[in-house]
């Protein structure tokens, strides 16, 4: 069977809006969002209903065309992009893109994958509801990638991952069937969660069609806090402290370095440092109310800091006092990572250990990769209360890009050792995709591996969806 004649029949199914194998059309698609993998396609398809998908991974099996599915391109690990062989096809998402249904009573919404998260985070918005889960990529980010990645953000302390948001799914299997379990059903013990299967799995199991997703009430208030604080270990328990003040109400809560905050007041023009003091580390909280508990929220916020502060477990704090000084603080935090990119080269690591050990594996961690290769600068910031942060390490000055693939590549595997080491997990975020896959082979438990394997085989027995990723 020749390749012209599978295209052929894709076409014919999909017709012209469905499928290109355009170059210039293709490019953009065929590059991973920070720029480190290229691949090839024989095709790009977009199909645009879950039974076009269906038919269209059936002629797939028939002809033995590989799949890599895509939704926004957004992610970190290289998951969405195929390899340099060429034989396989791109299989965007995107036009799937409708949210089929919004209940505003019952709180959840069904959105098929190709939905851009910000699309429905604005639907949810106009019915009074809000989707609790946000990301920097959310202008590109599909619910199909978020799905398929597990995707957390800075809300996952309280309402925890994707997984956590996901009532019902819809998705095609390695043979073209389909399975569908959109309707949610509280209590359903008729063995295993085959949904949960399904996320997280990177398009290696299945491709997503469409998931029934929970909503919330909107949030009517909220309160933006910037402390100071002396150790990473304060930071934990400013955090213990404020989960018992607030309660459900903390949103979220993120910690950087001074390090960070000064790469930051470097780079963005007219910045200020929110306290007037350098501290050794700073705590970004955020606590929100909906209507029901709206009032009393800021002096509630109040007399949690005063607590802190009688506690002596901060050393100064601003409570921001309008929403645009609020959206400042945030800036500061969102800007880490473009203020490190104009300091040079450097290897980011998306690790997480057990949210206890965090302050004393950062302690341990930083000056050990900075003792091992001088002139490198190890800085750790992000999730605190999730044990989640981003472990990056900048290159000595002077450097260009090679030295990621040189030095950084050698203080990478060191990074990851120390995490396992230390029981955490190599990739809290972001996946395996094929940035993280021979690491995972290396250091995965063999066990789980071996288990991920025959679930692999027994869902996708000619391996044809995402060859190369994960496992
Ligand atoms: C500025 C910025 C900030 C970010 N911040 C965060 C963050 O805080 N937390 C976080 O977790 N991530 C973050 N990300 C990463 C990214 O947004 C997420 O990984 C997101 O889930 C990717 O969605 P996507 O639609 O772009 O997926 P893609 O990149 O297109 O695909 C991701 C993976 O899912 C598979 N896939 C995609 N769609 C489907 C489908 N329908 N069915 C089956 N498999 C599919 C792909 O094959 C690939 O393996 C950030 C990205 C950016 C650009």
């Amino acid at each position: 069977m020749t390749e012209d004649t599978f295209l052929a029949k894709a076409s014919a199914l999909l017709g012209p809006r469905g499928l290109t194998a355009d170059a210039d059309l293709m490019q953009p698609w065929l590059t991973d969002w920070r720029g480190r993998f290229t691949g090839k396609a024989l095709a790009m398809a977009s199909p645009a209903t879950t039974a076009e998908v269906a038919a269209l991974v059936a002629l797939c099996a028939a002809h033995g065309v590989p799949i890599v599915p895509q939704g926004g391109n957004s992610s970190m690990s290289g998951g969405a992009t195929p390899d340099e062989g060429g034989a396989s096809l791109l299989l965007s998402l995107r036009r799937l893109n409708a949210i089929r249904a919004l209940d505003r009573e019952e709180r959840k919404a069904t959105c098929e994958a190709g939905v851009v998260l910000h699309t429905l985070h604005e639907a949810a918005d106009e019915a009074g509801l809000r989707f609790p889960l946000t990301l920097g990529g959310k202008g590109s980010a599909t619910i199909g990638g978020l799905i398929s990645t597990n995707a957390g953000g800075g809300q996952v302390l309280r309402h925890g991952s994707m997984r956590a948001q996901v009532l019902g799914l819809e998705a095609v299997l390695a043979d073209g069937s389909v399975f569908s379990q959109l309707t949610p059903l509280k209590k359903d013990n008729r063995g295993f969660d085959l949904k949960q299967l399904m996320i997280g799995s990177e398009g290696t199991l299945g491709i997503v069609t469409a998931a029934t997703l929970r909503l919330l009430p909107a949030v009517a208030d909220r309160v933006v806090i910037w402390a100071g604080v002396a150790s990473l270990k304060a930071a934990r328990a400013l955090l213990l402290h404020c989960d018992d003040a607030a309660g459900a109400a903390l949103e979220q809560f993120e910690v950087l370095p001074q390090r960070c905050l000064d790469a930051v007041l470097d780079y963005l023009p007219d910045s200020r440092a929110p306290l007037a003091e350098a501290h050794p580390w700073h705590a970004l909280i955020e606590v929100v109310a909906d209507r029901s508990s709206a009032e009393g929220l800021r002096e509630r916020c109040e007399a949690m800091m005063a607590g802190a502060f009688e506690q002596g477990l901060v050393t100064d704090a601003a409570i921001a006092a309008s929403e645009s000084q609020a959206e400042a603080f945030w800036l500061l935090r969102e800007s880490i990572a473009p203020a490190e990119r104009a300091k040079g080269p450097a290897v980011q690591h998306d690790i997480s250990v057990p949210v206890e050990r965090m302050p004393e594996f950062v302690e341990a961690a930083v000056p050990a990769i900075e003792a091992a290769w001088p002139g490198t600068e190890a800085v750790a910031f992000g999730h605190l209360g999730d044990g989640n942060v981003h472990f990056h390490v900048l290159a000595p000055a002077g450097q260009d890009m090679s030295w990621t693939t040189a030095d950084g590549a050698t203080i990478s595997h060191e990074v990851n050792d120390l995490v396992t080491r230390w029981g955490g997990s190599i990739s809290a975020e972001h996946g395996i995709g094929q940035l993280k896959r021979d690491e995972l082979a290396r250091l995965g438990d063999p066990v789980a591996l071996d288990i991920m394997r025959r679930v692999k085989a027994a869902l996708d027995p000619a391996g044809l969806l995402n060859p190369g990723k994960l496992v």
